[in-house]
């Protein structure tokens, strides 16, 4: 009995590092990782001991009233260009276990993943990024609205759409996971003057990388939208909210959070993220959404133009700080930028 048993024991644990095996190799492979549910994500519950411990009551990222922050008075952060490391394979999939089963791909591409040997299909001026492709006006009100966790190759054209026919910008904090299957939607955003923001490659909780697993997470989307656009991004967003400013100096680039979060991935109720948003977000609000979300495409339907006309321009995080004359420093967390 006692050798059966453990060989039946020695079957399930088999079993069980076989069931493991097929989990990473799918979520690896999947052609295109459904959104990354930020159930208690990108939100304060989900901030680790570390960023707890780092973060102060007033820089949660959770609507605080003020951000007490001393603007840095030193120049911007962009870095046009050093030759970008190949792409390395191997990050982390903490997201692993997440539900992914909301967005499935519409396209799939077998091998999309650029080499550092190709050449940018749409060169661009490194330093556009932080010149307004548009009239901003500084001493009108402005918010930024963000989006997360894309491109999603069905729902973020329509989100472009959406954003042209007003004439606003926006922001989009994109993973590399999705990015590579989608250039033609990088080069739209930077074409149409959005702004593109790194996400980390795999929605990779940064407090549970080392230092290099850190650089190779920020690196490899880094590659992959210079490779589409020309540009590599200058902003990073930490993946849960999760405060780390460690990371951001590491890779050299700021750390930009929110303040206004009408939890998107929560439900699937635009008119509540319509009206939270309306409620909450003021002169100099940086707001998050997600645009793998098909409510949160028709919350920005109804929400963008309700801003407008309450004459709010909307712009990217870059014109945001442009316009006020701050300086987004390496290594440095940001939450909005209130007059
Ligand atoms: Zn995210």
């Amino acid at each position: 009995m006692r050798a059966l048993g453990s060989r039946n024991g020695s079957g399930s644990i088999l079993a069980g590092l076989i069931a493991f095996g097929l989990c990473v190799s799918l979520a690896c492979l999947s052609p295109l990782p459904g959104p990354f549910l930020e159930a208690g994500p990108d939100g304060p519950a989900a901030v680790s001991q570390e960023a707890a411990a780092t973060q102060s009551p007033t820089q949660l990222p959770t609507e605080p009233a003020v951000q007490p922050t001393a603007w840095p008075t030193t120049q911007p952060t962009m870095q046009p260009s050093e030759a970008p490391a190949a792409p390395t394979t191997g990050t982390a999939w903490d997201a692993i276990g997440e539900d992914r089963s909301l967005e499935r791909p519409e396209v799939t591409r077998p091998d999309p993943e650029p080499s550092p040997s190709d050449p940018p299909a749409a060169p661009a001026d490194g330093l556009s990024l932080l010149k307004p492709r548009r009239p901003v006006d500084p001493d009108q009100p402005m918010i930024a609205l963000t989006f997360d966790d894309g491109p999603s190759a069905r729902l973020t054209g329509r989100l472009l759409d959406i954003l042209g026919r007003n004439g606003a910008a926006a922001t989009f904090f994109v993973l590399g996971c999705q990015a590579r299957y989608s250039p033609d939607l990088l080069r739209r955003m930077v074409e149409e003057g959005h702004e593109i923001g790194n996400h980390t490659f795999g929605h990779d909780r940064l407090s549970r990388l080392s230092d290099a697993g850190i650089r190779e997470t920020v690196e490899r989307t880094q590659v992959l939208v210079e490779a589409a656009t020309g540009i590599r991004p200058v902003l990073l967003r930490s993946p849960y909210g999760i405060r780390i400013d460690r990371a951001a100096a590491l890779v050299g680039m700021p750390m930009i959070h929110w303040c206004v979060d009408p939890r998107d991935w929560e439900d699937r109720n635009a008119g509540r993220v319509v009206r939270h948003i309306l409620e909450k977000a003021r002169d100099g609000s940086i707001v998050i959404l997600h645009d793998t979300r098909a409510s949160t495409i028709d919350a920005a339907e109804r929400v963008i133009p309700a801003l407008m006309e309450r004459g709010y321009q909307l712009v990217t995080i870059s014109e945001l700080y442009a316009a006020r004359g701050r300086s987004l420093v390496p290594g440095t967390a940001y939450f909005n930028a209130y007059p």
